[in-house]
């Protein structure tokens, strides 16, 4: 297979003197609007902007391409960590083999569909199942029975509708028996692509190998898994030369699959038990260069969906919805067994790392609703086979809005009649009744429709 990350021409882009003048730098913000990408060259003018009037610029860019691609609505889901037994010595991470100061724990399959249980109680619709690199004694079977274990808990009116998984690669017949469990995307975040960097922090265990884990979404695509999310762990590395690296990985499986990642996460890294590393990044990434990345991925690849996790704190976190993120993890427990023992003192003694935002859904729903967001718990697409490129076809003309916003719509209102506190749901019906008031045609006919079948008592409907 040819190379994937191309650093001599990585080094190259940023070594060359960009034309940063002010002209230069609104004639690449005006080409962003326009929504078809940008070249390297023109994210490196956009990384090298410090002047606060063109910083603000930037970001007003990400908005308009955020707000004309997405809508207001913001996706929620919650990470289920099932174990964190691991193999690997990853220096930044808890889980970390050598790490002995961490409490193991592989949640069985009961245990599993407790915590499910909690989550659908609280009105998730969609889990990111997340694991260390060694699995109980089944192998990776134990992964493929939890997907199973997930979709069928049901409890009141409630179940999980969409299971994305974030395990260590796996060879292709892997990835055909986790697509047969019906999964959504298969995500996996590179950490750093950047060799040498990488070789350091990976001491241990089969992530040493840069190449099987670059490859894995080679393997997944192939493997008949259409949305796949990358992503980078910001703090190993500079984030400029990480962002044009992560380019090059996107435009190497749009160059051979016809379409990119559906999703990429923007993890900084978070102090962690054992690990010195988690609290002094050797390359921290600061509020700003954070914001401004967010919004320059939202301008070079303005059809992929970025999430941001409960890593970033609640103030962070509302900013970056305005410049580009579209999917956020609410109410997170990254310790296994987490959502039961709903203790967040003893969450340390086992997470992988420390959550910044610990506010339950019904909190978070309820202050993305008062900034006049709405929080969507749609499946839609990928039940309707709307995946891959054909997710890409319905979304590069716009068409997103005929589907995700009545579904959006439906799902909230879903949320807010089964699940959310009286305020919450007192906000969330005002908004709702705001935004559809506010929509024409089709797809205003088409919400109203879904919203008053669920206020007359249907359940999952969508377009
Ligand atoms: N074990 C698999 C792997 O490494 O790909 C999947 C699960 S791992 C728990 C998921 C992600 O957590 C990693 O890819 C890494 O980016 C992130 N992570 C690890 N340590 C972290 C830390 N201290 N702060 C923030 N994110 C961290
Ligand atoms: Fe294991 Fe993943 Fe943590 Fe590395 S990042 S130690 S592979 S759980």
């Amino acid at each position: 297979m040819d190379m994937i990350i191309n650093e001599g021409l990585v080094n190259e882009v940023l070594a060359v003197g960009q034309d940063r003048s002010a002209p230069h730098v609104r004639e690449v913000l005006a080409k962003a609007r326009e929504m078809r990408g940008l070249t390297d060259h023109e994210v490196s003018v956009l990384m090298g902007i410090s002047d606060p009037e063109l910083l603000h610029e930037l970001f007003d860019a990400a908005k308009y391409v955020k707000d004309t691609i997405y809508g207001r609505r913001l996706v929620l889901f919650a990470p289920l960590y099932v174990s964190n037994l691991c193999h690997n010595d990853c220096v930044y991470c808890a889980f970390r083999v050598r790490n002995k100061e961490v409490r193991r724990r592989a949640l069985n399959q009961d245990e599993i569909a407790h915590e499910v249980k909690v989550l659908v109680e609280q009105g998730h619709k969609r889990i990111l199942l997340v694991a260390g690199e060694s699995y109980p004694k089944e192998g990776f079977d134990y992964v493929l029975k939890s997907v199973d274990t997930i979709y069928k808990v049901k409890s009141g009116r409630g179940e999980i509708r969409r299971v994305n998984v974030n395990v260590a690669p796996l060879d292709m017949d892997q990835f055909k028996a986790l697509k047969a469990t019906n999964i959504g995307t298969y995500q996996l975040f590179q950490e750093t692509y950047h060799r040498e960097t990488y070789a350091k922090v990976h001491l241990a265990g089969k992530k040493r190998d840069f190449d099987w884990r670059i490859t894995a979404m080679d393997r997944a695509i192939e493997a008949g898994i259409d949305d796949v999310g990358v992503g980078i762990l910001f703090g190993l590395y500079d984030w400029r030369w990480e962002v044009l690296a992560m380019l090059q990985h996107i435009r190497h499986l749009e160059g051979r699959f016809g379409v990119g990642p559906h999703t990429i996460s923007v993890p900084r890294m978070e102090p962690a038990v054992g690990s010195d590393m988690a609290s002094h990044p050797p390359m921290p990434v600061s509020d700003v260069d954070f914001r401004k990345l967010v919004a320059i991925l939202r301008l070079a690849v303005p059809y992929t969906g970025i999430i941001m996790s409960t890593r970033e704190t609640a103030n962070l976190r509302r900013e970056s919805f305005a410049l580009g993120v579209s999917q956020i993890s609410a109410g997170s427990r990254t310790n296994p067994g987490g959502y039961e023992e709903n203790d967040i003192s003893k969450e340390f003694e086992a997470a992988q790392f420390q959550v910044g935002d610990h506010r339950p859904l019904d909190e978070v729903v309820r202050d993305v609703a008062s900034m006049g967001y709405i929080p969507s718990f749609c499946t839609g697409c990928y039940r309707l086979g709307r995946t891959g490129a054909d997710f890409m076809d319905l979304a590069k003309p716009g068409a997103i809005k005929q589907h995700c916003d009545p579904n959006g719509l439906s799902t909230f209102t879903e949320y807010l009649l089964d699940y959310a506190s009286p305020e919450t749901r007192e906000i969330g019906m005002a908004l709702v009744d705001k935004v559809m008031g506010e929509m024409d045609g089709k797809p205003q006919r088409t919400a109203q429709k879904l919203v008053e079948a669920v206020r007359s008592g249907k359940r999952d409907v969508y377009v």
